[in-house]
């Protein structure tokens, strides 16, 4: 696998993939990888002739500084997978490559109108304008013709599409399905910071929407949504949302649909917040 630190050293060796029309399949990520993040990797080497990764912990995406701080760092590791899964190319920046004008320099405002300000919009103001922004900049540099990115983060897959779209950038974003533990809990890269005992509670994301989805036909959203609300509460999370959206256009739903449905979890235990989420029909 090859490493690059800079722009110039990516742009360098991709010219020529690019020039001969190599297919690039493009996975980001911001490390302490984890077989999700494999899972991507896998449909890219399968789809492509050329797989990059990228690990970059953004710092403009994160609306709490102290997240940001502890977010977990296993770059040797991530190396050693990124190679079991064969990866081509590894592009690793330091924050300063990816801006050069500082985080705190005035950008680009994209408008993701209604998908912003709902569920982690509401939720995590200024977030999507950050994951815009680099998502902008990697596609830029790195011009894939295909992204792929995880459902597990149903919301921003919703962004890109919209970022795609704003910007003409001609990538085709594919989503991959979430990778769950054993018992269901969907990877995430923060399940290394939840205790014992936390992780065996936080199966119970996935338990709601399945029972959301066992109990869909019989029961209105609203009964549905409060029940597993409510029992999330109980043993000890803070909730922030369940909901119900159209699949589409990620409308948040009062009323059932003819269309796709899909239920979102997004709750705390201790520190951390964990996100879920699940097709109904
Ligand atoms: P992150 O490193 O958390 O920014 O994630 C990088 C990419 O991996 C994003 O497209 C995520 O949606 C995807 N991803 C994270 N967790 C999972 C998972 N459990 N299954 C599938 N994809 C995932």
């Amino acid at each position: 696998m090859y490493l690059f630190k800079t722009k110039n050293d990516l742009n360098a060796f991709l010219e020529t993939y690019k020039k001969e029309g190599k297919k690039i399949g493009f996975v980001p990520t911001m490390g302490a990888l984890h077989d999700g993040h494999l899972a991507l990797v896998t449909k890219a080497r399968i789809e492509c002739d050329l797989v990059v990764a990228s690990i970059f912990v953004n710092p403009t995406q994160f609306n709490d500084p102290k997240d940001f701080e502890k977010y977990p760092v296993t770059i040797d590791q991530d190396i050693l997978k990124l190679e079991s899964a064969w990866t081509d190319v590894l592009f690793l920046p330091s924050v300063s490559e990816m801006y050069p004008e500082g985080i705190n320099a005035p950008h680009q405002v994209y408008d993701f109108g209604y998908l912003e300000t709902v569920l982690e919009g509401a939720y995590r103001p200024g977030h999507f304008q950050g994951v815009g922004m680099i998502v902008h900049k990697l596609l830029d540099l790195v011009q894939p013709t295909r992204l792929y990115m995880g459902q597990k983060d149903f919301q921003q897959c919703m962004i890109i599409r919209k970022l795609l779209e704003i910007t003409g950038i001609p990538t085709e974003l594919v989503i991959v399905p979430t990778k769950r533990e054993p018992n269901g809990l969907a990877m995430s890269s923060r399940n290394t910071r939840l205790s014992p005992e936390e992780k065996a509670l936080s199966i119970a994301l996935y338990n709601g929407l399945n029972e959301i989805k066992q109990n869909f036909n019989q029961q209105p959203i609203s009964e549905l949504t409060m029940l597993v609300s409510n029992n999330l509460q109980s043993i000890g999370f803070q909730v922030d949302y369940v909901s119900i959206v159209n699949g589409e256009t990620f409308e948040v739903l009062d009323e059932k649909i003819d269309g796709k449905m899909v239920g979102l979890i997004a709750a705390k235990i201790g520190e951390i917040r964990l996100i879920d989420n699940m097709y109904l029909n």
